[in-house]
């Protein structure tokens, strides 16, 4: 199957089946070819992509999760590169600046396809058995990394056992408001023996009257307890453009986004 993205991303496969963009001037013979769109903003794209396809191939379907895909059996390499894996879809919680809830509904566990970078939205909400199976799949595998988030609210000693079980390269947390920074203390303490440089934490900034100031705090107390924060400024959920565009609030996600800018600027733990 060929497939086509509108816009490149570090998760994008790289195989010689998966585009970017328009057709190539060699392509392959003719097959399916799915147009996987991520994000709102490039539905459009999408569509003109389709169109442009469906001059050389007759079976050309859009989807992905800007069109509320919900995401059925995940698929290694297929729409996003080797070596990620998700192995649940879904999450309990409704935070109201996340498409996940409305997209893919309740937290459900999908069978466990190897990787090494966890890409699910919340696998510490998953059961006891699922979280413990893939804490086994990574025995195997290189340095793990959490890029789709480690709940702070749902870590337990014994999620820090797996934890400390296996090669861990990165854990990302959130911190998306200032209420989160308490359940980010207690996983500070309970993660004490990990290095800064594992401990990364994504922080959205701008969110429900926040000012520059404010999540300048927050990001300094984040980085403080020991994780690299990582700013997103805060867009609404169907917007390419972030809420706030000013210069302040480009500059403060600019510095807040490179560990290599911020670290500069303050003492480095061990
Ligand atoms: S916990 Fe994470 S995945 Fe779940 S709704 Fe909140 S931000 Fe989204």
């Amino acid at each position: 199957m060929i497939r086509v993205f509108p816009r490149r991303t570090k998760w994008t496969p790289t195989d010689e089946l998966a585009f970017v963009g328009d057709p190539p001037l060699f392509i392959p013979p003719e097959m399916p070819v799915r147009i996987s769109c991520t994000f709102t903003w490039d539905r459009e794209e999408a569509f003109r992509l389709q169109r442009s396809w469906s001059r050389i191939y007759s079976d050309v379907q859009v989807g992905g999760p800007a069109f509320d895909d919900s995401g059925g059996e995940f698929v290694p390499g297929r729409f996003i590169k080797d070596g990620v894996t998700i192995t649940s879809r879904g999450c309990p919680f409704s935070c109201p600046w996340c498409f996940v809830p409305a997209r893919e509904g309740d937290i459900r566990e999908l069978p466990i396809i190897p990787g090494h970078i966890i890409q699910d939205n919340n696998l510490l909400a998953c059961s006891k058995e699922h979280v413990a199976a893939v804490f086994k799949m990574l025995e195997g595998q290189k340095a793990a990394v959490f890029s789709g988030g480690l709940d702070s609210k749902l870590l337990t000693p014994y999620h820090v056992k797996l934890l400390k079980s296996i090669k861990v390269k990165e854990m990302w947390f959130s911190c998306d408001t200032k209420d989160a920074l308490y359940p980010l203390e207690i996983v500070a303490n309970k993660l004490h023996d990990f290095k800064q440089n594992q401990k990364r934490c994504y922080c959205l900034i701008g969110f429900d009257g926040e000012g520059p100031e404010q999540a300048e705090k927050r990001l300094s107390r984040v980085f403080d307890l020991g994780f690299l924060p990582f700013a997103q400024l805060y867009r609404p959920l169907d917007s390419e453009k972030p809420k706030h565009n000013s210069r302040v609030w480009r500059d403060l996600a600019r510095k807040w986004s490179r560990p290599a800018i911020y670290k500069s600027r303050h003492a480095i733990r061990p």
